[in-house]
């Protein structure tokens, strides 16, 4: 059966689980138990490109990946479709398509972790040992935290968030249909992926009230749960000139508790104070509160006291298991959550965890590289660039600070092509090179003091 992909259906009980995988003859299989050298857990942005990465390394049927979505998402893209500038289908590919064709798909989600015993357990009762693990599991979204969200998400046309796919493609027509009323855009009390994807949106929907003559109307307030607009002062210097020049009224400290579509009106908590606001919406973008994903904070023994799962900050391996390592959204490295965070850590994993199985000693270290490209307009886009002590670490030798067509562009079309193309596929592992390449070797773009 080695290298032909077969549609397994198994029914369990009242469950059906359909699986497609890729059968080999190179690994063990007992009646419920299988073995692989490496399993990776999630098949999302981390977890594929691993696997793409160490399938090229240890040939078919070595390496798993446990994933129970059908459908892998480009999610940086999100941010223009809610633009109304991309369409939804440009983001979505079939998982059996991105996935490496030489691994095996276990098409289920993780329910147990069994670090002491190198095990994991399936949602479809499956037992999968393993030599390896990556756990790529990326944010669990919680907008189940905020009463009255989800209600609000199905039934109010007005009330929108880009961060599930189930929802993005109802805000650019909510935005075309905003005439007048506070145009309300969050950012949550918990850590997220994307830090800029809840203001992006507001740059570009507040750009489209211009275009449709209502912007003296609308009021854009952008209430942030955190005490300053971006995590890294030379970006939030200029984020703060878009926001004075574009007459958008940042409100701080501001977590929202309620929506109550019923009477279209938000509730938020003023974190300093504790005092309940209510202000009424004619639209609202939510960003909802995330953690790591409930199986994964279950098991105490992988986690830090948030929830994520805890790594060495350099080695990206975990700090108890040392057969275990962590890419993306769920680890515990301190740097903002980014595909292009993954992208960097990818590299680092590869070339530890590679040289963890040949015996030899550990030498890559991480050094926090994270992105946001923060679009201000159609055709505008502040580039951030950092790393884990919040020093830019810009790859192009321009003032990346600067709103430029050029960023745009890259986060517009560049991106996409290379996240199919190169990253998915397990070559990409962020721009250090060329960032060296650029400034002919003389200097990493870092613009720390020494
Ligand atoms: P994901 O890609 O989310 O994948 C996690 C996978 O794990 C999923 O496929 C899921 O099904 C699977 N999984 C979950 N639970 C289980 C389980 N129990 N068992 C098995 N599998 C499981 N990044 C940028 O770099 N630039 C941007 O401009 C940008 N903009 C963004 C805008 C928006 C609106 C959003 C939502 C995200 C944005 N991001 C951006 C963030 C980026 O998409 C994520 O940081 C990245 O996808 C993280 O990769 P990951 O592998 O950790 O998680």
């Amino acid at each position: 059966m080695q290298g032909v992909r077969v549609f397994v259906q198994h029914n369990r009980g009242a469950c059906i689980i359909n699986t497609c995988r890729m059968f080999s003859t190179t690994h063990h299989r007992a009646a419920d138990q299988r073995s692989y050298k490496l399993v990776v857990v999630g098949g999302g942005t981390g977890g594929c490109s691993t696997a793409a990465r160490f399938c090229h390394q240890l040939g078919k049927g070595k390496v798993a990946v446990i994933e129970p979505s059908e459908t892998h998402y480009y999610q940086p893209l999100w941010t223009l479709v809610g633009g109304g500038i991309k369409t939804f289908k440009e983001t979505v590919r079939s998982m059996k398509d991105v996935l490496p064709k030489e691994c095996d798909w276990i098409k289920a989600k993780v329910t147990n972790f069994d670090p002491d015993n190198n095990t994991v357990v399936t949602s479809d009762g499956q037992k999968i040992k393993y030599d390896f693990m990556v756990v790529s599991m990326g944010m669990q979204l919680n907008f189940d935290q905020i009463p009255g969200a989800l209600e609000a998400l199905k039934n109010d046309p007005q009330v929108v968030s880009n961060y599930a796919p189930w929802t993005v493609e109802k805000t650019f027509p909510a935005i075309r249909n905003t005439k007048d009323g506070n145009a309300i855009f969050t950012f949550p009390n918990t850590p997220i992926k994307c830090a800029g994807a809840p203001q992006k949106i507001m740059y570009l929907a507040e750009e489209q009230f211009r275009k449709n003559g209502v912007r003296d109307k609308v009021t854009v307030l952008y209430n942030t749960a955190l005490g300053v607009i971006f995590g890294v002062k030379k970006y939030a210097e200029r984020l703060m000139k878009v926001v004075e020049k574009r007459h958008i009224k940042v409100n701080y400290r501001r977590n929202l508790i309620e929506v109550k579509s019923n009477k279209k009106e938000a509730v938020f908590e003023n974190l300093d104070t504790g005092e309940k606001e209510t202000f009424t919406y004619s639209l609202l973008h939510l960003t909802p509160p995330m953690s790591a994903p409930d199986e994964l904070r279950q098991c105490k023994k992988l986690v830090n006291e948030a929830g994520y799962l805890e790594v060495n900050n350099d080695t990206l391996q975990s700090t108890r298991y040392p057969n275990i390592f962590s890419i993306g959204d769920c680890n515990s490295a301190p740097t903002s959550k980014t595909a292009a965070a993954v992208a960097s850590q990818g590299g680092v994993v590869m070339k530890n965890l590679g040289a963890l199985m040949n015996g030899k000693p550990m030498s890559k270290k991480y050094d926090g590289y994270t992105s946001c490209p923060l679009i201000t307009s159609k055709g505008r886009c502040i580039l951030a660039e950092f790393d884990y002590n919040g020093n830019p670490l810009e790859t192009f030798p321009i003032d990346q600070g600067k709103e430029r067509w050029s960023m745009y562009h890259l986060k517009a079309d560049v991106l996409p092509f290379m996240y199919w193309n190169a990253m998915l596929t397990g070559h990409w592992n962020g721009p250090s090179f060329f960032r060296k390449a650029m400034r002919l070797g003389l200097s990493d773009g870092s613009t720390k003091k020494s």
